[in-house]
């Protein structure tokens, strides 16, 4: 037990290192790569928090998580309270633990970083989380308030609807979710891949965030089975959260080919419908032996590692900036090279060569190399002359980005958009019409889960406010 313990005992201890499954081994598979920590683990880790007054750790976290409060009941044992605290801040803390960029949020901010490590809370957030979904029975069900009689309707089953939903039904009020795919999750489940994150976190969470009452409605698509006035008509209020799912094109000649995937294509028929991996999936594939994939973000690293488990001998990342300027977290870097995937820095597909039956056959690169800094401050890629090259390949898959998709913005054309076609909201998260919220991808463009799940609370509470004055 903790409670006793000293500062200086608590200093003396040192960060916990998670277990990985074997390089060699995982790189055929899909399993969960990171193990997860121990109870002993956990409790260590935990007792490394100094339970600064200031809370520095929370003002980094999007959703407000109480995370010295839950560090400190899992230092003392009472899991249960852990558990209670964490699912009552984060809709989603089990995947907050797998997939949240720690390292640039709370455990940035964390004080223990300043002269050392900072406390591994992404760990121990998965590690209380995974506790409290092998433990439903134990934590009971919440207490609700009696039913408002409003009823929200909400566009996106992702991370920002799946967190808006959970809040409105927390204050009682009647929420159904419309979602496009035939199934829960957004993102989470048919673009991050398994081995990051697996299909039961996101059923546990989800199934959890339904027990208070959610009705989702699958295979509905706002902007055609419905449209926005619909919902308006027929719900006191919405909250727009459809992501931005719509890849931006690389813009170079042979775009067309056979072998030539959106990242968002091929991702959704692996992880969504099991193609490549399920023998009885009836959405195939092109695996190939030599793929390249452009770009150098979470979702390239995804997509690589993907081709890697799907057979690929060369997988590799086309990145025409420096390793250093990779938007990717470091440890799916870390990950991806230990896996065999290769990284072609400072080059930059120019076109994609095809065979006389109009399949990829080649990438055209040019070498580049880093000139003077642009509007970011960072150095931008200059091509070097002369310097193109061809690399052979059978899939190229295209990761560059994703924009919002106008499916439904198109047919609610009262809704204001900025010039990159995303919903323009005030700091609460209300649109142009009244009664009509967004947040999420919609909103900010690709961003990240806890910053999603970060617009859902805030614009949760601003329709709560909105009903209430109604
Ligand atoms: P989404 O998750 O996109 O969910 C939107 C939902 O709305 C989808 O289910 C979609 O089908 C549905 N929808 C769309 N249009 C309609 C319509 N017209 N009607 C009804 N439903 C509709 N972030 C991290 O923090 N960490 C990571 O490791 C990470 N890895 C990523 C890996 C990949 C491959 C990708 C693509 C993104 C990754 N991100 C990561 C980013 C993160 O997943 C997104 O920022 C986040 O999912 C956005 O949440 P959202 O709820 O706004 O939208
Ligand atoms: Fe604990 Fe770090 Fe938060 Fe301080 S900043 S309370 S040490 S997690």
């Amino acid at each position: 037990m903790s409670t006793g313990m000293t500062t200086r005992e608590r200093l003396a201890i040192d960060r916990v290192h998670m277990v990985e499954l074997d390089a060699d081994s995982r790189s055929r598979n899909f399993d969960e790569v990171n193990r997860g920590l121990t109870p002993e683990e956990a409790v260590r880790e935990a007792q490394r928090c100094i339970r600064c007054t200031n809370r520095q750790c929370v003002a980094g976290c999007p959703v407000g998580v109480s995370i010295p409060e839950f560090i400190t009941a899992l230092a003392d044992g009472n899991l249960r309270e852990a558990a209670r605290i964490l699912t009552r801040d984060n809709a989603l803390p089990a995947v907050c633990g797998r997939v949240c960029p720690q390292e640039t949020q709370c455990e940035a901010r964390c004080v223990r970083g300043i002269k050392g490590e900072p406390v591994a809370i992404g760990y121990l957030e998965r590690f209380v989380a995974d506790w409290a979904t092998a433990n439903v029975a134990e934590l009971g069900d919440e207490p609700l308030p009696p039913p408002t009689g409003r009823r929200v309707a909400v566009v996106g089953c992702g991370p920002a609807g799946l967190t808006a939903a959970g809040e409105l039904a927390r204050k009682g009020h009647g929420v159904t979710i419309f979602e496009a795919l035939h199934d829960t999750g957004g993102v989470l489940r048919y673009g991050i891949p398994e081995f990051r994150l697996p299909k039961t976190i996101i059923d546990a969470e989800v199934a959890r965030l339904l027990a208070l009452g959610v009705t989702v409605e699958c295979n509905v698509i706002i902007g055609k089975t419905l449209t926005l006035a619909q919902l308006r008509e027929e719900f006191d209020a919405v909250f727009i959260a459809n992501g931005a799912g719509l890849p931006v094109m690389l813009s170079i000649p042979g775009e067309n080919l056979k072998g030539v995937y959106s990242a968002n294509e091929y991702l959704t028929r692996v992880n969504l419908m099991g193609a490549g991996r399920d023998p009885g999936s009836t959405t195939p594939i092109i695996a190939g032996k030599r793929v390249a994939v452009i770009g150098g973000g979470n979702t390239a690293m995804d997509c690589v590692r993907t081709a890697r488990r799907l057979g690929a001998e060369r997988a590799m990342i086309i990145y025409r900036r420096s390793e250093e300027q990779m938007p990717a977290r470091v440890e799916e870097i870390k990950h991806a090279k230990e896996e065999g995937v290769e990284f072609v820095m400072l080059t930059a597909p120019i076109a994609i060569g095809g065979d006389k039956d109009g399949w990829v056959a080649t990438l055209r690169c040019l070498r580049m190399e880093l000139g003077a800094p642009d509007s970011s401050g960072r150095r931008s890629p200059v091509p070097v002359e002369g310097s193109a090259y061809d690399i052979a390949v059978d899939v190229v898959v295209n990761a560059v980005g994703t924009r919002a998709n106008p499916l439904l913005t198109a047919t609610a054309p009262e809704l204001k958009l900025n010039r990159w076609g995303n919903i323009a909201t005030d700091d609460n998260g209300a649109t142009s019409v009244a009664g009509v919220y967004a947040g999420g991808d919609i909103v900010r463009g690709g961003a990240t889960v806890i910053l999603a799940m970060g617009d859902g609370k805030q614009a949760a509470a601003a329709i709560h406010d909105w009903l209430n004055r109604r």
